[in-house]
């Protein structure tokens, strides 16, 4: 095993998911503040209107950045969401492929389980809310 390091797709506790973004905030170079908010699936709003979707998403504030998420994180959230705290003009796809590159890098994910996170909210919609609501 590469130094224990868990697969990509572990649902991480609130603890070791402190630990993770600990530890990637360091690896990319984010000196700004990450919180991590647990929100209800049904304060979340799909892109189809629906409510109670489940969502991982990341809102930049002006002194740092809060990742929102209705479910446990895993590792590869936690790179996905640091990554567009890192690069906010990344797009989607480019925050996909390093997110990919990184954890084959760190040889926690050999093989990708399971595609997509699950989620099914308007994530663009959620961030631009969020950007928009604080310029
Ligand atoms: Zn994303």
């Amino acid at each position: 095993m590469a130094g224990g390091l868990r697969r990509c797709d572990h649902r991480l506790t609130r603890e070791r998911a402190g630990h993770a973004i600990a530890y990637w905030r360091a690896r990319l170079g984010i000196t700004r503040p990450v919180r991590l908010e647990r929100v209800r699936r049904c304060q979340v709003t799909g892109a189809d209107g629906r409510r109670g979707c489940t969502l991982v998403g990341v809102v930049l504030d002006w002194d740092g950045a809060t990742i929102y998420h209705t479910r446990p994180l895993t590792t590869e959230d936690v790179v996905h969401e640091l990554l567009h705290v890192a690069h906010p003009d990344w797009s989607e796809a480019q925050v996909l492929d390093e997110t990919e590159r990184l954890l084959v890098g760190a040889g926690a994910a050999a093989h990708r389980g399971g595609g997509d996170d699950g989620c099914c909210a308007d994530k663009r919609g959620f961030r631009g809310l969020g950007r928009s609501g604080r310029a």
